[in-house]
C-alpha cells in the first residue's frame, strides 16, 4: 500500500506538471503578461486515469510555488468513462465505482486488454474501445485581474 501511494505521487507530480506547462502555453499564446496572475484553471480528468486526486492537487500546489499559478484555485472535474461497441456502435459510460479495480489498471496500462474484460451491453460483442475517460484535460484557465483600464 505504501509503495503504490510513492509511485501514485510520482505520476501526479508528472501530471500536475504538465498541466502547469500546458497552462503556461497557453497564456503565453494568447499574449497575456508574465505577471498576470491566474485565478484559477478547470481541469478534467478522466476517471480512468488512474490519478490520486488528493495528490494531484499538492503537486500543483507545490509546482505553483513561486510562480503565476501559486495561490490559483484548481477545479478538477472527473469525466465519466464512455465506450464504444466496434460491432453496432452502440455507447456507454461507466461509473468508476462500477468497475473492478482490475479493470482499471487494464485500462490504463493496456487497453488492448479491455476488449478481453468488457462486452457490449446491447449485442455482448468484446471488441469495444474507450471513446474518453483516460485523458487529463486542461479545460480553461482564469486570470485574476478582471478590473481592466
Ligand atoms: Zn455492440
Amino acid at each position: 500500500m505504501e509503495r503504490k501511494r510513492r509511485c501514485h505521487a510520482l505520476h501526479e507530480a508528472s501530471v500536475a506538471f504538465s498541466i502547469l506547462k500546458a497552462a503556461e502555453e497557453v497564456l503565453e499564446e494568447h499574449g497575456v503578461p508574465s505577471d498576470a496572475k491566474v485565478e484559477a484553471l478547470e481541469i478534467e480528468i478522466g476517471a480512468l486515469a488512474l490519478i490520486d486526486l488528493e495528490s494531484l492537487k499538492f503537486a500543483l500546489e507545490v509546482l505553483s510555488k513561486g510562480t503565476r499559478f501559486e495561490g490559483a484555485k484548481f477545479n478538477i472535474r472527473i469525466v465519466t468513462p464512455r465506450f464504444r461497441c466496434k460491432r453496432c456502435g452502440y455507447e456507454w459510460t461507466v461509473k468508476a465505482d462500477d468497475l473492478d479495480d482490475e479493470v482499471k489498471l487494464f485500462i490504463h496500462f493496456a487497453p488492448d486488454k479491455v476488449y478481453e474484460m468488457l462486452r457490449c451491453p446491447r449485442c455482448g460483442s468484446r471488441d469495444i474501445e474507450v471513446v474518453e475517460g483516460t485523458d487529463v484535460k486542461l479545460k480553461s484557465i482564469r486570470l485574476a485581474e478582471e478590473r481592466k483600464g
